[in-house]
């Protein structure tokens, strides 16, 4: 008997297959169109010329750890013993899954905000666990918090954000991590902290990570993806950041499920860490990407959400057409060729609010080419 009888392919899969099939410009699926640094490249060719080829210790490599703790002590000011509070994993989403698997057992409740991340309802509910699901606020997307407390009950046992949010872009503000921090002492949930696109927050809001708050860190894991900002998503390379005690229990259920991740690319990414520039250039670099697309969509038939951080822009079409967005999606892709997500996608029934997401984490002439082609619409 299946697990998940109501799951299905990922949409990520089906729109770029889609993109593929009808040579549509693929802004569906969240993932670089540039290569990564040659640098970093070298690095890691360094490291497998070097023989650095076998396993990696079961938490990651040392260097790793120790150059994500600095990268962490300077960006938001807490101290983690590379030792015993980071492991590194591959990738985001199996890092978001371990968590899950660690911790939630059958009956547990977990908070989830949607629209989510398509990963985080079938991973509760593979583990025994009921999602509890709360909508963001159309069209701005915040936490309504008065819901959140009427929904928390005794089995609830941990709470999911995201932050820059994916497919939203927006970003928890200060007033949002005042009322986590409460409700994680009051309930003592814990928090799985989803923060993949760390670096990518614009105008120059700061990202709120849970590790500047030692009173929600103390109950959190902290999730990263060095794919996403550093344009490897192919390497398939991230972390997850918890204290000690909740990282002992973590690390029993990851040493089964992949043991450890390969070697020579955490040899790579240590080196590349060293140089600060590398990732507090990424603000920039991809506020340049956004404003560059919503330039070229000006004049469009489309109407932008605020994109406050992450690579993706949401994009109204409800003067162009009234279908519902799945369709609206495919139609773009088939007729238009430009590949979308349809944000229905990220609600388990399917809540429908005529909204798309564009990736813009693209060279620019394709974002010319795309914005042409939607113009045009
Ligand atoms: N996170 C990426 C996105 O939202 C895709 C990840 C994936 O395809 N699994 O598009």
């Amino acid at each position: 008997m299946s697990k998940l009888p109501h799951t299905g392919t990922t949409i990520f899969s089906v729109m770029s297959a889609l993109a593929a099939e009808h040579k549509a410009i693929n802004l569906s699926q969240g993932f670089p169109d540039y290569d990564c640094s040659d640098e970093l490249k070298e690095m890691v060719n360094q490291a497998m010329q070097q023989g650095h080829n076998q396993y990696a210790p079961m938490p990651g490599l040392l260097q790793l750890r120790t150059a994500i703790a600095a990268k962490i002590r300077s960006l938001y000011q807490q101290t983690i013993n590379p030792d015993t509070d980071i492991t590194i994993t591959p990738g985001g989403t199996y890092a978001i899954y371990t968590a899950i698997a660690t911790y939630i057992h059958p009956g547990d409740e977990v908070i989830i905000f949607e629209p989510a991340y398509d990963s985080y309802i079938p991973n509760v509910l593979v583990n025994g666990g009921k999602p509890v699901l709360i909508s963001l606020s159309f069209p701005d997307y915040r936490i309504d918090w008065q819901e959140v407390r009427r929904k928390i009950t005794p089995r609830t046992r941990m709470i999911m954000v995201n932050t820059p949010h994916n497919p939203t872009g927006s970003i928890l503000q200060e007033e949002d991590m005042a009322e986590l921090e409460k409700l994680v002492a009051e309930h003592n949930l814990l928090v799985l902290s989803d923060e993949v696109y760390e670096h990518l927050v614009f105008d120059g809001a700061r990202h709120l990570s849970v590790l500047r708050y030692p009173a929600i860190y103390k109950n959190s894991f902290v999730v990263f993806s060095f794919g996403k900002v550093f344009h490897n998503t192919g390497w398939k390379m991230g972390y997850c950041v918890a204290p000690e005690h909740l990282m002992k229990e973590y690390r029993k259920v990851h040493q089964y499920l992949c043991f450890s991740v390969n070697t020579p690319m955490q040899y790579g990414l240590a080196e590349f860490l060293e140089t600060p520039a590398h990732y507090l250039e990424l603000p920039a670099f991809y506020q340049q990407k956004r404003d560059y697309f919503l330039e070229l969509m000006n004049g469009s038939r489309f109407t932008p959400l605020a994109s406050q951080g992450s690579y993706f822009q949401l994009m109204r079409y409800d003067q162009i057409s009234s279908e519902g967005d799945k369709e609206f999606a495919t139609r773009l892709t088939k007729e238009f060729g430009v590949a979308a997500i349809p944000v229905s996608a990220f609600y388990h029934d399917g809540k429908d609010d005529h909204v798309v997401r564009f990736c813009f984490a693209k060279k620019e002439t394709t974002l010319e080419q795309a914005a042409a082609r939607l113009r045009n619409i």
